[in-house]
């Protein structure tokens, strides 16, 4: 029963450590003695929807974003085909810039998205860079926070319907104006949040691993690992974060 991890085009969607978040569900899910692999998605790979259990995107320049577009607009239905048969998706920046409709850049050029969520994105003038710290809550509605990074020149507006990952307390988020930062759609997340975002936010990474063993037929619940570090981290780059306020 071994859950798959399928890393999504890794040489383009992966900058800012964005890999770091692979190699966290895969070290929290084999400390506990589960069985993951990771699989990398290249250019020109189709997407199994029956074994894509935990699927990762992370973030882009926007010419690598050009280059994989098309391709993952065409496989949107796989996505929606893995998503509605249970299995869990992280994308980031980029990676979630690419979730909504569209990504309409500098010169208007318009880079197309999956539609998998009802959000927009548009290039600002500057670039919103920095630390960043959220009040979220998790898939149980208890109260957490998301600290990270972020650097990103798109501004994404969330459709009506669409429930935010977070509010921020500190940062920029989805557009530096509505308060509001990243998506949360049943077992999709999408956030601007790098650092990478999971060694810092394990309640996080184990949520979206607690989502992908589930699909993989194991709803054991997840052992409690020593946190100390993470929790140490996280309180750190919350307070650089206030430190910054923008
Ligand atoms: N190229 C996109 C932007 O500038 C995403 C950047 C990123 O993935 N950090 O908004």
């Amino acid at each position: 029963m071994t859950a798959t991890i399928v890393w999504v085009y890794p040489e383009l969607l992966s900058i800012y450590a964005d890999r770091g978040n692979v190699l966290v569900l895969e070290r929290r899910a084999t400390w506990r003695g589960r069985d993951v692999r990771v699989l990398p998605l290249r250019l020109g790979d189709e997407l199994d929807p029956g074994t894509a259990d935990m699927i990762l995107l992370g973030g882009g320049q926007d010419r690598d974003q050009v280059l994989v577009a098309e391709e993952l607009r065409r496989q949107a239905p796989r996505f929606r085909e893995a998503l509605a048969d249970g299995a869990a998706l992280l994308a980031v920046c980029g990676g979630y810039q690419l979730l909504g409709h569209r990504y309409l850049g500098h010169e208007g050029d318009e880079i197309p998205g999956m539609g998998l969520v009802d959000l927009e994105t548009v290039a600002g003038t500057t670039r919103i860079i920095g630390n960043v710290l959220l009040e979220s809550r998790d898939e149980a509605g208890t109260p957490r926070t998301v600290v990270g990074f972020e650097n990103h020149a798109g501004r994404t507006t969330l459709g009506a319907g669409v429930t935010p990952l977070g509010r921020v307390v500190a940062g920029g988020g989805n557009n530096g104006r509505d308060g509001s930062e990243g998506c949360r759609a049943g077992r999709l997340i999408g956030t601007y949040v790098h650092g990478p975002l999971l060694p810092k936010n394990p309640w996080l990474a184990d949520e979206v691993l607690r989502w992908g063993l589930a699909r993989r037929g194991d709803d054991r619940p997840l052992e409690p690992l020593d946190d100390r570090a993470e929790q140490i981290a996280a309180l750190r780059a919350g307070n650089l974060a206030r430190g910054e306020r923008r």
